[in-house]
């Protein structure tokens, strides 16, 4: 289908457009958010078409058709760009007229374009007309500028837990030190009752503690610069059970490891992982038996997929988002902090994956969650 003109729909298009008004009419209304066509020779003439000035908010019938109109209307930065590239693209036809340029909307608000354009030339290479369009990319800056707001608002807010978490240990450090003191040297002087409420200050010390120690390892997940590379998830777990050896003592709990691959990521962070989620499995159980748990993983496509299966309390359907949450816990003893899933959800994320819980309570929760395959590991 490709003759000496190219495509035939491509030369019968062109042929239509010669023949035809009714296609330019079309194309230059229906195709771009604005034509215009500038004599060079003259350069004070410049026809736009309607199109050009609906997107900056004027009725066409309105304008001149001259260059000054928007050259008022456009950046004065951004037309000194244009105007740049313009000479260069006159003197040198390889040099590209292309470039994204503010204009004010009548509204007074600003319209970004990327504005197009080719000289064209004389006999002798000179340039007698430009030819432009434009098309109207504001939606995309929008999104683009809401977006590193964003960006930006979630690096401080990372940035502030880091720093008060790392600030606030010091003085609790003072306070949980003198209320050791206290109920050490000057046991003997104080009544029952006061003992009673060092005891309690001192608890509730050592559950801040708990939490912003928590708190500065969930922020500290960013602020580790990444080291990713093969990690053995089996040599993962078995680490991470030698470190909850007196949780799995204490729990009489079962652990079956299946044959676990090589996965892309942190070895620490992977590690964590796997140790919170255990500690867990062993932590939730049911009072009428001890823990049973299985670790396996299964390929799809360029994840793992790992799960964690116990037989423990349970967890209901209605709390499945929310354990992940920062500080968000289902269980009233006073020991845990409500960090664990959260920082456990953070690792997944940053390594690409995802985490979910299948659960029935009373009988059991599965932990599930991917991590990216390491791409050399059947080489
Ligand atoms: P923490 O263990 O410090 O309370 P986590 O973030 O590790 O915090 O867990 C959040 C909550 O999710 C727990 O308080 C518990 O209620 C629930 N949970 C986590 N793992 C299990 C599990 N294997 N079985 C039942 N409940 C669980």
């Amino acid at each position: 289908m490709l003759g000496d003109r190219g495509h035939y729909l491509e030369a019968e298009l062109q042929d239509l457009v010669r023949s035809d008004s009714g296609i330019f009419e079309f194309l230059q209304s229906a195709a771009l958010d604005g034509l215009w066509y500038w004599d060079v020779e003259d350069p004070e003439h410049e026809w736009m078409n309607d199109a050009f000035w609906l997107t900056f908010g004027h009725d066409p019938r309105s304008k001149q058709h001259r260059a000054d109109e928007w050259q008022s209307m456009i950046h004065p930065d951004d037309l000194e760009v244009a105007l740049r590239n313009f000479e260069a693209h006159c003197a040198d036809p390889s040099h590209p007229y292309d470039q994204i340029v503010r204009y004010r909307h009548k509204s007074g608000s600003t319209v970004w374009v990327r504005c197009r354009g080719m000289a064209i030339r004389d006999e002798h290479g000179r340039p007698k007309r430009m030819l432009g369009a434009h098309t109207d990319i504001t939606s995309l800056k929008i999104v683009e500028e809401s977006l590193r707001a964003a960006l930006a608002s979630n690096e401080e807010l990372e940035q502030f837990a880091y720093v008060a978490s790392h600030d606030l240990r010091e003085p609790l450090r003072t306070v949980s030190a003198y209320l050791d003191l206290l109920e050490v040297k000057c046991s003997d002087e104080l009544s029952e009752e006061a003992r009673g409420y060092i005891s309690v200050a001192t608890e509730g010390a050592r559950k801040m503690q708990r939490l912003i120690s928590g708190l500065l390892r969930y922020s500290r997940i960013a602020a580790v610069t990444e080291a990713k590379g093969a990690v053995d998830t089996q040599a993962a777990v078995e680490s991470a059970l030698a470190d909850l050896d007196a949780l799995l003592r204490e729990s009489g709990a079962e652990v079956e490891v299946a044959a676990l691959p090589v996965v892309l990521g942190d070895e620490v962070q992977i590690s964590q992982v796997f140790q919170n989620v255990l500690a867990n499995a062993m932590k939730f159980r049911a009072s009428d038996r001890p823990p049973c748990i299985r670790v396996r993983a299964e390929r799809d496509e360029t994840m793992w997929r790992f799960s964690i299966a116990d037989n423990g309390i349970g967890i209901e359907p209605h709390a499945h988002e929310r354990i992940f949450q920062i500080f968000q816990r289902l269980d009233t003893t006073p020991e845990g902090s409500g960090i664990g899933l959260a920082v456990v959800r953070r690792i997944v994320h940053r390594h690409g994956g995802r985490i979910w819980v299948e659960s029935v309570p009373g009988q059991g929760s599965t932990f599930c969650f991917t991590l990216p395959a390491h791409e050399e590991e059947h080489a």
